[in-house]
């Protein structure tokens, strides 16, 4: 039976939905909204809509209902609920179930635009945020409180790629009632267990290693079905962050890749890891694969040993040794992305984090010299070359 696919199965074959074609490719229902056969059956419709039937493409879609059945199914979860990016779903699934006097606890080091939902938009409507060190489990426990609605962080951190114990956390976390909300884009589909491990709640920005070939926004929240039926859907369906159904169809294509892209994407990163640690022209070599990072064995033990797809390098020398590194490498383009086919540097410092303060950047070890490397499909040996003649130059 289905439930009982293995992920790499689901990948492929998860929430599929033929048409009367029986095409053996997922259809792309392109339209933003569906026929009734007469009034009656619209009334029923609006009343009740059942999981075969669609309204409008804001509420659901065919294409859309196939992807999120698929990356329920693949994560673990009951049901999902599709948005149009990343972080889409991370408002959604973090501002469908708060209410103006409700206390969270969030970690500190967080992707940009999550912080600035969690710093900014959150305490604007009056949700009371407590940030903590997310791999200090006396943090968690200390900012607990038993009105604490929620907790947030990203399983595996931007950019600096510390690794937060989900099964710790969530046993804290459930111990005064709150709701567990993961963003687990760094430790990607392939290699979490995060329901499994205790997170109520999964958030993927699609838009990295689901596409994987860097062509389209997506995001997706992943929950029980109470929580993506009865919270979520209501918030998402009347403020339009769903997916478009082209996207979805992306995405659907991308699953099926993923696992073997994800896969070699990992075992290079690990390659070159290993290949560049103690390098003199390196400060830090960050990387969760490596017997070194801070976490290494929490890595083993929630992420069977994978290290995941991004390393970190922290160059001597400052910003003007980084940007004389991105600038000498010939294969990764510099952009912002993660996950993609394509290697991508980030200077963190000056893009992606650029909002951050000093103090908040020298807190998170978002140093001047730091380079996010987003390591790609291409040959291992090439990309390690290229990163090695780049090193050099930065150090002219
Ligand atoms: C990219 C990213 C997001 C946002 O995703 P978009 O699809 O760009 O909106 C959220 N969280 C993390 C950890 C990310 O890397």
């Amino acid at each position: 039976m289905s439930e009982n696919w293995n992920k790499r199965t689901q990948a492929v074959h998860g929430g599929i939905r033929r048409s009367q074609y029986n095409e053996v490719s997922e259809a792309i229902f392109l339209t933003q909204g569906f026929v009734y056969d007469n009034a009656e059956q619209a009334e029923a419709r609006f009343l009740e809509c059942g999981p075969d039937e669609f309204i409008y493409a804001r509420y659901g879609n065919p294409t859309v209902s196939m992807f999120e059945q698929r990356i329920a199914a693949l994560e673990g979860g009951e049901d999902a609920f599709a948005t149009a990016s990343g972080m889409a779903a991370v408002n959604g699934a973090l501002t469908s179930m708060l209410k103006a006097g409700d206390h969270i606890v969030s970690a500190k080091a967080l992707f940009g635009s999550c912080l600035y939902i969690v710093e900014n938009i959150l305490t604007r409507f009056g949700v009371d945020v407590t940030f903590v060190d997310g791999t200090d489990l006396e943090q968690w426990k200390a900012a607990l409180r038993p009105e604490t609605k929620a907790v947030f962080f990203e399983s595996m951190s931007n950019p600096t790629l510390e690794v937060i114990d989900i099964a710790s956390v969530a046993e804290l976390a459930h111990a005064v009632g709150a709701i567990v909300v993961v963003d687990n884009v760094f430790s990607t589909p392939v290699f979490s267990r995060a329901i499994e491990q205790g997170a109520d709640v999964v958030v993927y920005s699609a838009t990295k290693h689901i596409d994987g070939q860097g062509r389209a926004l997506g995001g997706v929240i992943i929950g029980t079905k109470d929580f993506i039926r009865g919270t979520v859907e209501p918030y998402l369906k009347h403020t339009g962050g769903a997916l478009s159904p082209f996207n979805a169809w992306i995405m659907l294509k991308g699953l099926e890749t993923m696992a073997l892209r994800v896969n070699a994407q990992a075992e290079s990163a690990q390659k070159i890891a290993e290949a560049l640690e103690g390098h003199p022209a390196l400060e830090r070599t960050l990387y969760p694969g490596l017997k070194t990072h801070a976490q290494n064995a929490l890595v083993q033990s929630q992420l069977g040993g994978k290290g995941g797809t991004v390393l970190s390098l922290d160059i001597k020398g400052g910003k003007d040794a980084a940007f004389a590194f991105l600038n000498a490498m010939t294969i990764p383009v510099i952009s912002n992305n993660l996950g993609d086919a394509k290697s991508i540097a980030t200077h963190p410092a000056t893009t992606t984090h650029q909002r951050l303060s000093d103090a908040q950047k020298d807190e998170l070890g978002i140093t001047p010299g730091l380079i996010r490397f987003s390591v790609g499909l291409e040959d291992a040996g090439d990309l390690l070359s290229d990163i090695q003649q780049a090193l050099e130059v930065s150090q002219k």
